[in-house]
């Protein structure tokens, strides 16, 4: 790769020392280091070396936790809520995770049927863990969140990754299932609203795919859920059990405070599936983490049931932000964008920048290079679409000030300008 300055810097850290690569594992032979973290820590320096950096990178609201929620924790501290729970996670919270789920989402699950776990990320990697075997198959429809595919890498299964173009609105159709679903399929992965997408599946796409998925009764459903109350233009959010509750059985639900509570660093996230397979996750957490943070769990029991107003309005704000991304990237020559149905990121397409030349005569031959170039020569940071499984495109975060997005957006405009 080239030095530092020129554009076909490689975004990931550097691999493996000779030491490294004699202590790893054979499961983490295909994990691939993060692309997204290479490119967080370059933007990282650039700002530290007093560069005017937009960091449109980052997977996080820039909103704070709610005062309530903070306020449930401090009182857990202060009234020793800092023992052991159960594996699952306290009871009450499991209770206001069920309560959750059939006011909102019309489903019905009871406290056993929940697993609480530090993070979304982890209740998918404890599923994995607990029910892949190796060489077992795990749909996952590219674009993708990049950590699906190291998940399942890490519990040696194998991605069967499916590529949803923006043609086909970024979603997997029937027709494709029905071609990647083998004897070893055990799980399809879907995400709605997606990250790094945006789209949304409307009830007519999960009938589809409930359709095809009748005629492979071993084939489960993993459905994260997290960017659920992210939805734009009045959409409602469907649940694949809305529309099959069929599949009750062999469905996971993922979920979390993460995005809709502005609480990623407490690490609390849950799952809700039938008891067979929460039993099984609960053994995996039983001997690794043991389970959520008390403290947290505590401040997620008040995030679900206490208010709930400024969600609607956080999803007008990112609404507004997108339209503001989408109307600034009009202007930016050889880049398109479809409109995100709900999330946080704009995932636009830059077919058409690749092949051409910076002023510094260097050839755009990727998405990798040109998000390096749009830090490195325009101060704004994005992920490039390879670390989606989905070139050539670039996922802009809109979780940052309507300022920031519309200079962000002029500095595309204008690098897209210099190039030949
Ligand atoms: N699922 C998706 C699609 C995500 O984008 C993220 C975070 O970026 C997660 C899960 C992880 O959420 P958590 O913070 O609850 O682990």
């Amino acid at each position: 790769m080239a030095q530092q300055g020129s554009v076909a810097i490689d975004p990931r850290p550097s691999v493996r020392s000779d030491a490294m690569s004699k202590t790893a594992a054979k499961r983490l032979e295909l994990v691939k280091p993060s692309m997204i973290m290479g490119l967080v820590q370059m933007a990282r320096q650039l700002a530290n070396s007093g560069q005017p950096v937009i960091d449109l990178g980052i997977g996080e609201p820039d909103f704070e936790t709610p005062a309530h929620v903070k306020k449930a924790a401090i009182e857990a501290i202060q009234n020793n809520v800092t023992k052991y729970t159960v594996v699952a996670g306290q009871p009450s919270l499991r209770e206001a995770i069920s309560e959750k789920f059939k006011a909102e989402n019309g489903l019905s699950y009871s406290a056993e049927e929940i697993s609480v776990s530090g993070g979304a990320k982890q209740a998918i990697f404890n599923a994995m863990m607990a029910s892949l075997s190796p060489g077992d198959e795990v749909i996952i429809p590219a674009p993708y969140w990049s950590s699906y595919v190291d998940i399942v890498a890490v519990c040696q299964g194998v991605a069967r990754v499916v590529n949803c173009p923006e043609a086909q609105g970024f979603r997997i159709s029937a027709e494709q299932l029905g071609e990647a679903v083998g004897k070893k399929t055990k799980w399809l992965l879907l995400n709605s609203p997606s990250n790094p997408t945006g789209s949304v599946y409307q009830p007519e796409h999960l009938r589809d795919i409930a359709q095809v998925l009748a005629q492979y009764p071993l084939v489960h459903v993993l459905s994260d859920d997290i960017y659920e109350h992210l939805m734009f233009d009045g959409n409602q959010f469907t649940s694949i059990l809305n529309v099959a509750p069929q599949l009750r059985d062999r469905t996971l639900l993922i979920n979390g405070v993460s995005k809709a509570f502005a609480m990623t660093g407490w690490r609390l996230g849950y799952c809700a599936g039938p008891k067979f397979l929460i039993d099984l996750i609960n053994a995996v957490q039983s001997h690794s983490t043991t389970h959520a943070s008390s403290i947290s769990q505590a401040a997620a029991t008040a995030a679900l049931t206490g208010p709930k107003d400024f969600i609607a309005e956080r999803q007008q704000v990112f609404q507004d932000r997108r339209d503001i991304v989408l109307a600034g990237l009009a202007a930016a020559e050889g880049i398109t964008a479809t409109a995100p149905g709900g999330a946080f990121y704009v995932y636009p397409n830059c077919a058409a920048v690749i092949g051409k030349e910076t002023p510094d005569g260097q050839t755009i031959a990727s998405d990798i290079d040109f998000c390096t170039w749009l830090l490195q020569r325009h101060n704004v940071s994005t992920v490039p679409g390879a670390a989606f499984g989905l070139s050539p495109h670039f996922r802009i975060s809109t979780a940052a000030s309507e300022e920031s997005l519309k200079t962000a957006c002029a500095r595309i405009v204008e690098a897209c300008k210099e190039l030949r």
